[in-house]
């Protein structure tokens, strides 16, 4: 049997149908931001692995510092012990976080990191006893597949199946330019009219709705209308952390600080899966008693894995080089010059560049689904031109890995502009 064919009889891939899904790619190696396939075609991976991967595939720095923490101490059970990586990972973050963060919580992916966020938000005023249970979220949210983080999510697609088995969360429009009024009454709205425990945003750009972006003012303003009622802020910077923005994080923009921070994806350069979130003083002092019930009673098996800790020191120093902020400088300047270039477009709805975030909406006769037909013939087109893009119906982004070579980022957007006359 070939790789594709023992693929299709043992495994169940995420968001797939297999029934119509076509086989998958077998690739076998990848390099900065190259990946090859089995029969050693060449793809650009212009969305960084599902954003996880600003570095480049194979760092060798970050495969370094693995290897000799995998020597020296894999793991060790975080309960009742305690170890210099994850020591190091919390003076780091605290040092480039915004500055009221002041503890750090690990666990393993985004959707965990969510899921933390949000059972502190409703147990912070079960300890204070006070009633306080509905989360509010932005529409056409993704904050994970867990179920907290599903309840929060807003993308139909996602969490269907399961409505009516939620916690209660109550939605608000997105302050996208133009509806920043409508956001934020609906905010004054929702709390005056339920007991809301927090409210969790993606900041200044919602990765799987299709990069909507919307200003730092706005959700400055939604903070303060939250923090003058009590409610607490959740920043979910899992897609948008550690430079994606083109500062370290989205918050970094706003003038307002969250009462937490989610992070995970780019954490450990795309090696080990991990995640954190981060917490205020006040927040944590809810938890802080004799009282061994109010203790936040969460924990992965995983939790602060040195290993994760060594990859994410790791990244966060390669982050920090000059070499990495101009490489991250550069692609957003050029997303700039091509936003321009291509808004003027016939085809083109829009286009919006952030950091080295970059999304373009295309025009199409109907309305395009999630993973519509228009969806589809684009992914297909950019797979056989080597291009690893994932359109989100109508929407093409690139979230390039900070590593990628003007020469592949203007072979990109090539095919982008292939692809628009081709639909
Ligand atoms: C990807 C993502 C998550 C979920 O992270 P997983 O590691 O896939 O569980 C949560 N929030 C945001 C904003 C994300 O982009």
């Amino acid at each position: 049997m070939t790789l594709q064919e023992k693929d299709s009889q043992y495994l169940w891939h995420p968001y797939t149908q297999h029934k119509t899904a076509q086989t998958p790619i077998v690739i076998s190696r990848g390099e900065g931001a190259l990946l090859w396939d089995e029969n050693n075609k060449e793809y650009i991976d212009a969305i960084a692995s599902w954003w996880v991967n600003p570095f480049g595939h194979s760092n060798k720095f970050i495969a370094d510092a693995i290897y000799k923490q995998l020597t020296t101490l894999e793991h060790v059970l975080f309960g009742g012990f305690t170890h210099e990586p994850a020591i190091k990972v919390a003076e780091k973050l605290l040092e480039i976080l915004p500055k009221n963060q002041q503890k750090i919580f690990f666990s393993d992916n985004g959707s965990t990191a969510v899921e933390v966020a949000i059972k502190v938000a409703l147990q912070y005023f079960f300890n204070k006893n006070e009633k306080r249970t509905t989360i509010i979220a932005f529409e056409n949210a993704f904050h994970g597949d867990t179920f907290a983080a599903m309840a929060a999510s807003g993308i139909s697609f996602y969490t269907q199946a399961f409505q009516g088995m939620f916690i209660d969360v109550v939605r608000i429009p997105v302050p996208v330019k133009g509806q920043e009024k409508e956001s934020f009454e609906a905010l004054e709205r929702v709390i005056k009219n339920h007991k809301c425990a927090g409210f969790i945003f993606e900041p200044l750009v919602q990765g799987a709705a299709g990069m909507v972006m919307y200003e730092p003012e706005a959700l400055a303003k939604l903070i303060t209308i939250c923090r003058e009622n009590n409610v607490l802020t959740i920043a979910d910077e899992v897609m948008t952390g550690f430079g994606k923005t083109g500062k370290t994080f989205a918050m970094d923009y706003v003038s307002e600080e969250p009462d937490m921070i989610c992070l995970s994806k780019a954490l450990t350069g795309g090696t080990i899966p991990m995640a954190i979130t981060t917490f205020t003083s006040a927040v944590f002092d809810a938890f802080y008693d004799d009282d061994i019930n109010k203790a936040l009673f969460h924990g992965h098996t995983f939790t602060g894995n040195p290993t994760g800790c060594a990859a994410a020191l790791a990244s966060i120093d390669l982050l920090q080089t000059t070499a990495m902020q101009d490489n991250i400088k550069r692609i957003n300047t050029s997303h700039l010059l091509f936003q321009k270039k291509i808004e003027k477009h016939p085809k083109v709805i829009t286009a919006r560049t952030l950091g080295v975030v970059f999304a373009v909406e295309i025009k199409s006769d109907a309305t395009e689904s999630y993973y519509g037909s228009m969806r589809t013939k684009l992914y297909n087109f950019f797979i056989e031109k080597g291009v690893v893009l994932r359109p989100v119906g109508n929407i093409v982004y690139i979230l390039p890995p900070y590593v990628m070579t003007e020469e592949q980022l203007q072979k990109v957007y090539a095919t982008i502009e292939e692809a628009i006359e081709m639909v």
